[in-house]
């Protein structure tokens, strides 16, 4: 678990904002379920053979005996959510987004961590391909304006209730065939959950599941419409993407569409996946819902700022001002000036331990402040002082009270000057 600092936590509220705003246009509005839910609700939707229920999860009785555990994801917590305010006898499709903090007792490496955070959405009431394909562009608009290159929609289907058995029968079948060459846990997986099999993090594992059955070789027609009609959507959309029989994801409550975003950046390592989600039109009845269709996407922040910090692009919004104060005397003159301007909408730094003009002209140098004001009793009396741009060039002589609107003037110039 890290600490997130000013100076990195700009990238993080680049990527939040962009996402509030572009969610926002799609339709979907904001969620916040609790850190903590009852263990059972993960038990039941995310499953129990999968690593993040029996593996990776902060479980814990709480003082009355109950066992909750800390959220490893987001879905299961808006299902909850989605439930226990009967959202559907409100309306009949409804998109919601979350963000914030997940938690899974992984091996810490770059890009994976034990606190991390999702932006995620979830679209409830519609079993469409239109919708998945939605959210799919969704997803592609905001790696866009994230300006994010080089990653890669993956996609497959599971199939459903009626075409899956048939897969579900082959690959055991296959693996049983190769039960040698499997992981203990792969061994035990086999006959409670063989799809687990397919992302086991075990390379022997990985190898046997990449040589099984193709489970788009089962589907069954209406599993197969639904797929062919997704691809003809995205393709309507112009959205690029492969087909990808392999990928299963790591969560059970999957039927039909599931899809990865995997980006081709070395910072990321192994930990390619920025984001990934899929159908889950059963799991609502079966956590004693109603029987409402659903498909949802999670993206890793933690990821994707690791890919900003790799562009090299800043976020970071210096002072307009910095005000230095020239004697003692002036002291209340200045924070009274750096409160009026803030109160104008300005950012200004100002250094309350005083000291010698030199040493705060240092500070003023390292705040990365455009512009600095020495105040004194010259300019209290007189009513004027001169901004000096700490970038060099000469001094803007300016009253007192027209400093605001000098420094909203130099920084509207900047703007449209654009980036240096
Ligand atoms: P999942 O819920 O496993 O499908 O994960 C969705 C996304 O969350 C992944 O694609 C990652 O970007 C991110 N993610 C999952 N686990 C971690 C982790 N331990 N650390 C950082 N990001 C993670």
């Amino acid at each position: 678990m890290r600490d997130l600092l000013p100076g990195e936590i700009e990238l993080w509220q680049h990527v939040e904002g962009l996402a509030r705003e572009l969610f926002g246009r799609f339709g979907y509005g904001e969620v916040r379920t609790p850190m903590a839910e009852d263990t059972g609700l993960f038990v039941r939707s995310v499953g129990e053979e999968t690593d993040i229920v029996g593996k990776e999860m902060y479980t814990f009785d709480d003082k009355g005996g109950r066992s909750l555990s800390l959220r490893p994801e987001g879905t299961a917590p808006a299902a909850r959510a989605y439930i226990e305010h009967a959202i559907n006898n409100k309306e009949p499709i409804t998109r919601w987004f979350y963000m914030g903090p997940m938690f899974r007792y992984e091996r810490m490496k770059t890009g994976r961590y034990r606190q991390f955070y999702q932006i995620g959405a979830e679209a409830y009431g519609s079993k469409e391909a239109a919708q998945d394909a939605e959210m799919m562009d969704m997803v592609v608009q905001f790696l866009g304006a994230l300006e994010l290159k080089d990653v890669t929609l993956n996609l497959n289907s599971l199939g459903d209730e009626a075409c899956r058995p048939a897969y579900h029968a082959k690959l055991v079948e296959y693996l049983q065939a190769h039960r040698e060459e499997l992981c203990e846990d792969c061994k035990r997986r086999m006959e409670t959950n063989p799809l687990r099999v397919l992302d086991c993090k075990n390379p022997t594992c990985q190898a046997v599941a990449a040589a099984g059955p193709n489970v788009l070789e089962f589907l069954c027609e209406p599993c197969r419409a639904h797929f062919d009609d997704l691809q003809r959507k995205l393709t309507v959309l112009g959205i690029k993407y492969v087909v990808n029989p392999r990928m299963v994801r790591g969560l059970d409550y999957y039927t039909r569409t599931v899809f990865e975003f995997i980006a081709s950046h070395p910072a990321l390592g192994t930990a390619s996946t920025v984001g990934g989600g899929g159908r889950y039109d059963k799991m609502m009845k079966g956590l004693g819902g109603p029987d409402v269709p659903a498909v949802g996407f999670a993206m890793g922040l933690d990821r994707l700022v690791l890919l900003l910090k790799e562009s090299g692009r800043t976020f970071t919004s210096p002072p307009d001002l910095f005000v230095a104060v020239a004697d003692e005397g002036s002291q209340d003159a200045a924070l009274a000036l750096a409160s009026r301007l803030r109160r104008e909408g300005l950012r200004v730094d100002f250094d309350t331990r005083g000291g010698s003009l030199k040493s705060q002209m240092k500070r003023a140098d390292k705040s990365g402040a455009r512009f600095t004001l020495v105040l004194g009793e010259a300019e209290r009396t007189s009513g004027q002082a001169k901004l000096k741009p700490m970038a060099g060039g000469d001094a803007i002589p300016v009253a007192l009270d027209d400093v605001a609107k000098t420094l909203r003037a130099a920084r509207l110039a900047t703007a449209q000057a654009g980036p240096t």
